[in-house]
């Protein structure tokens, strides 16, 4: 039996094939497996739990199945899904998981994370976090209209497009300063997260202790998955 990890699928109607994948993934995959994480960013959207958009309606369904036979379902909040809240949680069969979370991965404690809270150079991006997350902002946010839910999440998906191309590659990585003192304040020493769509494992040494990193891909260029048992973790690419 194994533990599988995914993020960033981004699920949107513009990416059907994604669904489908995804779908395939939790049919067959995903139900040989003793659990599954999702370490954010299932979703391109979520304006809130209230609605549901028809497009992601079959995804959740399968999610759904998954956790009814047996397999735990796990979740995290991205920087894009940051709202699914217990709604979500019931029609999916998932539980959702702070960031950071710490589980025992087949006796090594291992720190999962989304990967945006790392980006510390990202100043721009710390502070639209900061706002976003905030509970009067959501509150506000959710009191809105469908509509205008919608057209607010499209405006900012739109700015973080155009900031995105204007920032420099490693302003957008993890900051290797913040991934050490999150490591060592945890006391871990095996982290997971996705995000920065970089996937690749890093090894590193901190104060002689020997440091993972294990880095998830994305699943509209990568389709990366982490296999972990017994004998260790496997990143891999579907
Ligand atoms: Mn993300």
């Amino acid at each position: 039996m194994s533990t599988l990890f995914i993020s960033d699928l981004h699920l949107s109607a513009e990416r059907e094939n994604i669904t489908k994948l995804f779908i395939a993934f939790l049919k067959e995959r995903a139900s040989h497996a003793d659990a599954l994480y999702i370490l954010g960013d299932l979703f391109e959207v979520w304006p809130g739990d209230d609605i549901i958009q028809p497009d992601y309606q079959e995804s959740i369904s399968a999610m759904k199945q998954l956790a009814d036979s047996g397999v735990a379902v796990f979740v995290m909040h991205g920087n894009r899904d940051f709202l699914m809240a217990e709604h979500f949680c019931e029609i999916s069969g998932s539980t959702l998981i702070d960031d950071p979370s710490i589980i025992d991965l087949y006796g090594t404690p291992t720190l999962l994370m989304h990967g945006d809270t790392l980006c510390t150079d990202d100043s721009d991006y710390q502070k639209f976090r900061a706002m976003v997350r905030d509970p009067r902002w959501q509150q506000d946010f959710l009191s809105k209209s469908a509509e205008e839910r919608l057209a607010i999440a499209e405006k900012y998906r739109e700015i973080s497009k155009t900031a995105m191309a204007d920032k420099k590659m490693e302003i957008m990585d993890a900051n290797q300063q913040a991934v050490e003192s999150v490591m060592l304040e945890q006391n871990i020493q095996q982290l997971i997260h996705g995000h920065t769509h970089r996937p690749a494992v890093h090894d590193f040494n901190v104060n002689e202790k020997t440091m993972k990193r294990i880095v998830l891909g994305d699943w509209y260029e990568q389709g990366s998955v982490l296999s972990c048992d017994e004998s260790g973790c496997r990143l891999e690419s579907i």
